[in-house]
Parts: structure tokens; C-alpha cells; sequence
């Protein structure tokens, strides 16, 4: 079963658990002792029909976007609010019933990249930035691409190569860095007007929490010698990417 699938069906056991609160704290308020233990209670109850809500709307929308139809900005900015805020409910909630943190990123992801891709852009090839971490450099290779990818000698042993070629290509900017705080300060620097970051799933997900006022179209890595080495990446939906937010 895919992530999104995966992420459904957590979504609506959360919707199970919201029902229950709901109903549980309708029940308390009306049976409350004392006034104040009844405003407690109509407080959980509020909070409960907002979770509820919250979910519901999440579902629905990912139906939509998994079924290609249109949904309204007004929609597509409240899943963005609500997937970022039920992440760490998704978290805590998925872990008992054998939902894995990557599980959930790569969803979390997927769906980004769902609402990314149904819109529409008319971005300059130089307001499009590629960000990606050095591991995805060939670890022998000792040319300094962190602080300039013009270094790249294009040899073709890692994909730095090919993101180079984009950047030629399309006269995108691209940016290799070795961390969040780098990756942070080159968008402070670089200005893009729409970002597409190659990385693992962890990295994607917190670097979309940073970012909120860029498209950022989150693209997950391949790591076949593990974590953080010689990194590899799709290099075919990476320009897709690009295409998408030139909309030529
Ligand atoms: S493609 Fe560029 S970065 Fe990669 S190993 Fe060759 S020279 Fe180094």
C-alpha cells in the first residue's frame, strides 16, 4: 500500500477517535457538576470538533487531489495549515499502530507535491532554485560544489552533473548545501520565487515547516549505500519540476 493510502487510513481512524471525543465530551458538559468543569469540558469539545474537522477536511481533500479535480485555493491553503499541524497528532498517533515516521513524511510529501502540482505557475528560470544536500556529491569527489556547482567538472559519477545541466539549461539557480542552517541562508540569499528540494524524507518535512511562503515541491532521494552517502536522485522529476513551474 502506498504512503497516501497509508496516510488515508490513518486519517480516518483519527476521525474514529475525533467522533468519540466529541461524543464523550458532549456527554461530560451536559452532566458537569460545577460550571467550571463544564467550561472545561465545552473546551475540550471545541477543540475536539476542530480536530475532527481538521481531519475530515484532510481526507476530503486528498481524495480531490488524488482524483485530479479541482479544489479551491481557500481549500488548498487550509490542508496546507491543517497537514501541518496534525503532523505531530499523525506522529504520535500512527507510532502504536505500526506507522512508521518515513511512512508519514513521504505522504506528507506526496501530498505537498498533490497541491504543488495542481497549480499553476509562471515562474523565470531564475526565480526557480534546486536545493539539495551534499551527500548527493560522489564522496571521493573532493571539487568544492557547496560553494559553487560551476566547480563540478561534470565527470558524471554523481548526479551533481546532471543538476548542473538543468541549471545550463533552464538558467535555474541550484544550491548544494551542507545543512539546514546553509540551505536556509541560500534561500535568505538566492530570493527563489519557487523551490524544489531533493532530500530525505526528515529534511524535506522540516524544511517544508520552515518554508511556508515558497512552493516548495518536495522530492525524496535514493540512498542505495544508506543514509547520507552518494545520494542519488530522480533526475527526470526533477525537471518535470522545473517545467511545471515555468509553465512554458
Ligand atoms: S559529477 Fe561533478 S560533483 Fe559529481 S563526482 Fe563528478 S565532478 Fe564531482
Amino acid at each position: 500500500m502506498n504512503s497516501i493510502k497509508r496516510l488515508l487510513t490513518l486519517l480516518s481512524v483519527m476521525v474514529l477517535i475525533g467522533l468519540l471525543i466529541v461524543i464523550a465530551g458532549w456527554g461530560l458538559s451536559r452532566g458537569a457538576a460545577t460550571v467550571l468543569l463544564g467550561i472545561i469540558n465545552y473546551g475540550l469539545l471545541i477543540g475536539a470538533i476542530a480536530f475532527f474537522a481538521l481531519t475530515f477536511l484532510l481526507i476530503y481533500a486528498i481524495i480531490m487531489l488524488r482524483a485530479k479535480r479541482v479544489i479551491p485555493k481557500l481549500l488548498k491553503n487550509a490542508v496546507k495549515i491543517s497537514i501541518r499541524m496534525l503532523y505531530p497528532v499523525l506522529v504520535g498517533i500512527g507510532k502504536p499502530l505500526g506507522y512508521d515516521k518515513k511512512t508519514i513524511r513521504n505522504a506528507y510529501a506526496q501530498l505537498n507535491n498533490h497541491i504543488i502540482l495542481s497549480n499553476e505557475y509562471h515562474f523565470r528560470g531564475e526565480e526557480i532554485m534546486i536545493l539539495t544536500p551534499h551527500c548527493l556529491q560522489k564522496s571521493t569527489c573532493g571539487l568544492r560544489v557547496t560553494q559553487n556547482p560551476d566547480l563540478c567538472s561534470r565527470c558524471g559519477q554523481c548526479n551533481v552533473n546532471d543538476l548542473v545541466g538543468l541549471k545550463e539549461k533552464y538558467g535555474i539557480q541550484l544550491a548544494i548545501a551542507t545543512g539546514g542552517t546553509l540551505a536556509r541562508r541560500k534561500i535568505m540569499e538566492l530570493k527563489p520565487k519557487a523551490i524544489i528540494a531533493v532530500a530525505c524524507e526528515r529534511d524535506l518535512i522540516s524544511g517544508l515547516q520552515d518554508v511556508k511562503d515558497l512552493p516548495v515541491l518536495a522530492i525524496v532521494n535514493r540512498r542505495p549505500e544508506g543514509p547520507c552517502i552518494n545520494t542519488e536522485m530522480d533526475i527526470l522529476e526533477v525537471e518535470k519540476g522545473i517545467r511545471h513551474f515555468l509553465k512554458e
